[in-house]
């Protein structure tokens, strides 16, 4: 088999099996088993895989008609300009989250201390720490699995970060300058509905918000006072349909200044309060 015949022929296995982008799907496939760059594509495309190589790439191509995200069988996702792993455990990072980091860097300066919560990945905690490195960042999870593999890019990445596993905030110790989540929210009856991709395969604990899909935000705008400092930040991913719902839990547990915001789709996206406190705000 030729490049350009894996190309062609990847492209219909996938086209026949469903998948939506079957054309670049074929050829990520083939540039992950066989390291062919597109430029080396172009200039050689009748050069033969090696047996492994074609081994390789039917096998890809299984995984992939079965609708095994591409991600989980590359291993990788680029997030924030950064390669995170990935693997079943974790859910993918979206690049809707990047707004939540934008956001998040914003406010963060130096010297604060900031919480992600239900860091799977540990793509916001090591993104807003490789942005801020001067930052002390703690990242959280409920699943041993998924600090795993948060550790593994911790290691590749940024070192300092602190991974800790606990329940929400069970195991952790206050104050922190910032809170930021993305914690599951689609509600339990839309599970069944999901992309096959993100139904199957995606770690449904990363997905599911309870009934309503507000149980993780609930809990978080109720518990999160206590681990802020006053004037501290809660910083909140939300579904495109959760944009009236979240800042009202935020107001009713005594955060102020609450502000929606965005995705590039124009979608709400991100729930942004201040927890007044005690004190004024302390840093600003
Ligand atoms: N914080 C991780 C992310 O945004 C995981 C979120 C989750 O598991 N709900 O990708």
């Amino acid at each position: 088999m030729t490049l350009l015949e894996a190309c062609r022929y990847g492209e219909e296995q996938l086209r026949a099996a469903g998948v939506p982008e079957a054309k670049l799907d074929a050829w990520l496939l083939l540039e992950y088993v066989s390291g062919c760059s597109k430029s080396h594509y172009y200039a050689y495309q009748e050069e033969q895989l090696t047996e492994e190589t074609r081994k390789r790439y039917l096998d890809a191509l299984g995984q992939r008609s079965s609708r095994v995200p591409l991600q989980y069988i590359t291993g990788a996702q680029e997030f924030m300009g950064h390669i995170f792993l990935v693997n079943e455990n974790v859910l993918i990072p979206r690049q809707d989250t990047e707004i939540l980091v934008e956001e998040a860097l914003e406010y963060l300066k130096p010297g604060m201390r900031f919480l992600d919560l239900c860091t799977g990945s540990g793509c916001i905690l090591l993104s807003l720490l490789l942005a801020c490195p001067e930052a002390e960042g703690v990242g959280s999870d409920i699943s041993p699995k998924a600090l795993e593999t948060a550790g593994k890019n911790r290691d590749r990445l940024m070192p300092a970060a602190e991974l800790t596993e606990s329940d929400l905030f069970a195991g952790l110790n206050g104050p922190f300058d910032l809170i930021v989540s993305n914690p599951p929210y689609i509600p339990r009856s839309e599970l069944s509905g999901l992309m096959e991709e993100v139904r199957d395969y995606e770690p449904v604990s990363a997905l599911d918000g309870h009934e309503d899909g507000l149980y993780f935000y609930r809990r978080i705008a109720e518990e999160s006072p206590s681990y802020l400092v006053p004037g501290g930040r809660l910083y909140l991913e939300i579904g495109y349909d959760q944009g009236h719902s979240v800042p009202e839990l935020l107001r009713e547990a005594g955060f102020c200044e609450i502000e929606v915001k965005k995705d590039l789709s124009g979608l709400d996206r991100v729930v942004k309060g201040v927890y007044p406190g005690a004190g004024r705000t302390l840093r600003n």
